[in-house]
């Protein structure tokens, strides 16, 4: 099953950049824009430690 807007979970929600997502999930991500921490989860990205 596809889910069209799956794209939509790999967006940085600090500012929206597009982000790659990390091979396994529940890893976090530095946003290359704006150095936020984001993490993979089931429901999606979240900002674990915002930029400064
Ligand atoms: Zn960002």
């Amino acid at each position: 099953m596809g889910d069209p807007a799956c794209w939509l979970d790999q967006i940085c929600p600090e500012c929206g950049a597009m982000l790659e997502a990390p091979d396994a999930p529940s890893l976090v991500v530095t946003c290359w824009r704006c150095d936020a921490q984001v993490r993979f989860g089931d429901e999606g990205p979240e900002v674990v430690k915002p930029a400064l």
